[in-house]
């Protein structure tokens, strides 16, 4: 289960416009994200039932789904962006109706909740309902999944006590943590740091490198390296080993982190190997058996 949904609206142009200028662009799609999106899109891919709690604006009929609500005070939340021919972008991200996903709506979705077998949360909603969501689950022991992004250097406490899993990038690792985070040896540090803030488990992906597991029951953590592979599109990649570690959790939950964090490794190497979010990532039928 997770929880936030966006509507993409990139275009491309030979640069980036500067303030208060129109210039023309090459080409322009629309495409869904959100990381709580693409996050419940690779599990589903892998094979397990998900479910989004989130909300969007009233007309939008994307959605047929049981906890997916609607409101007319708010648009759909929405990125602009603009790519240039360098490959920088610029984005405006307008979370709107995502914000609006309270206390009402997880009180109607808590039998569901109760029955998950994993609950993944990001911070594309209020981190508010993020932080009671996890504790809901925690309270009714369903494991849960902490993706800590877009990152706040002030993270409340309480998101720690309730992750059975911090999952974060390097970037993500280095704002909370306040060390730098540009290679494995420093990944062992940040992730010994955010393990003594109380969670059970952390996993810290370092892109190429992989990633770096840390649980509460060993002393040291563990590197976890991935398949090197030729990158077309990094783009969303930690929401495929996210997506990927929640099937894992759901499917095999007796499975030691450290194998888990291995095949998703490989799941999300396979989806850089593809352009786009979403469109990269691999179904069932495109990953080896001995990944199941
Ligand atoms: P994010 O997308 O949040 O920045 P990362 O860049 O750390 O996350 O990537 C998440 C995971 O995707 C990594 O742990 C790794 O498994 C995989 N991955 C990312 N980039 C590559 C790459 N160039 N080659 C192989 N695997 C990659």
């Amino acid at each position: 289960m997770q929880q936030c949904f966006f509507l993409f609206y990139p275009s491309q142009a030979p640069r980036l416009p500067k303030a208060g200028e129109t210039i023309r662009g090459h080409k322009f799609f629309i495409g869904f994200g959100g990381k709580g999106a693409n996050q419940c899109i690779q599990a589903a891919r892998l094979g397990v039932k998900t479910a989004m709690i989130c909300k969007v604006w009233k007309r939008l009929e994307v959605f047929n789904q049981n906890f997916v609500w609607q409101t007319s005070d708010a648009a759909t939340g929405a990125a602009s962006i603009t790519v240039n021919d360098a490959g920088e972008n610029a984005i405006v991200i307008v979370a709107g109706a995502n914000m609006r996903l309270g206390e009402e709506e997880l009180q109607q979705a808590l039998t569901a909740i109760r029955k998950a077998k994993v609950l993944v949360c990001q911070l594309e909603i209020s981190s508010q309902t993020s932080l009671r969501a996890l504790q809901m689950a925690h309270d009714n022991k369903v494991r849960t999944i902490f993706n800590p992004a877009p990152a706040v250097p002030d993270l409340d406490f309480g998101f720690y006590r309730v992750s059975d899993v911090f999952c974060c990038n390097e970037s993500e690792a280095e704002l909370l943590t306040g060390y730098s985070v540009n290679n494995v040896e420093d990944a062992h540090h940040a992730a010994q740091e955010l393990l003594r803030r109380g969670c059970t488990a952390v996993i810290i992906t370092l892109g190429p490198q992989g990633c770096v597991v840390l649980k509460a029951q060993d002393k040291t953590s563990t590197h976890v390296p991935s398949t090197a592979v030729k990158a077309v599109d990094t783009t969303g990649a930690g929401d495929s080993f996210i997506g990927a570690l929640a099937f894992y959790l759901a499917h095999h939950p007796d499975m030691p982190l450290e194998e888990m964090a291995r095949r998703a490794n490989q799941v999300a190497a396979v989806s850089v190997q593809a352009v786009g979010t979403q469109t990269s990532f691999p179904f069932k039928r495109d990953l080896p058996a001995d990944l199941f």
